[in-house]
């Protein structure tokens, strides 16, 4: 059997780990997770700058290829956030939608995109490639499906009449901001490094 590429995906959620993996199955790399310890400071002020410290950060740990994403909700009545804030915006992910929803309350304008900035470095933290993925849609009245994580439920991607939380793992996986930043970072190892 073929062996994969070993790439450490710097973050802490095993879900968004999934996700990778599930992207990239038909691939030749596979995403582990970085050793423990992992705790970066994301101090940057935005989503590229935060997911180079992430990556950077897990290739000094593990002495391995490192890649991170950093992602967020970005809602166009208010500015664009809550932004690179959003895994902060309030202490639970279902405070954070009511939350959300509650700042969105008598507004009409629901438009707002999904954003994923993915940085590739090597073992020693040189910057490889970078890549910025989206996804546009709007925000709903309520809240609604069990799937995916984070803002999913109250998210409808455009073309579709349900949330993000509503679709299969697979349907996600192809028009999401991960993958489709994901797919690009691929495309470049395919290139370069294989
Ligand atoms: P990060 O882990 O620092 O990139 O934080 C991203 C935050 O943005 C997550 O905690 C979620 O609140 C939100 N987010 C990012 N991607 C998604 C997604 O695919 N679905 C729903 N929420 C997401």
């Amino acid at each position: 059997m073929e062996s994969k590429i070993e790439i450490v995906f710097a973050t802490g959620n095993p879900h968004k780990l999934q996700e990778i993996n599930d992207i990239s199955k038909n691939s030749e790399i596979k995403f582990i997770l970085p050793p423990e310890g992992f705790d970066p400071d994301e101090n940057g002020s935005t989503f590229e700058e935060n997911s180079y410290i992430k990556a950077k950060t897990a290739a000094m740990l593990s002495g391995k290829m490192s890649l991170a994403d950093d992602s967020g909700l970005c809602v166009e009545a208010l500015s664009g956030a809550p932004g690179i804030h959003s895994a902060r915006y309030a202490p639970t992910a279902s405070a954070r939608i009511d939350k959300l929803l509650s700042n969105l309350a008598e507004v009409s304008n629901r438009k707002a995109k999904f954003v994923c900035a993915m940085t590739l470095v090597d073992e020693f933290g040189n910057v490889l490639d970078r890549e910025i993925g989206e996804c546009y849609g709007e925000i709903t009245e309520k809240p609604a499906g069990k799937n995916g994580f984070g803002y999913d439920p109250i998210f409808k991607p455009d073309g579709y009449d349900c949330t993000i939380a509503e679709l299969s793992e697979n349907l996600k996986n192809k028009i999401s901001h991960r993958s489709n930043a994901l797919n690009k970072i691929i495309s470049y190892i395919k290139t370069n490094l294989v």
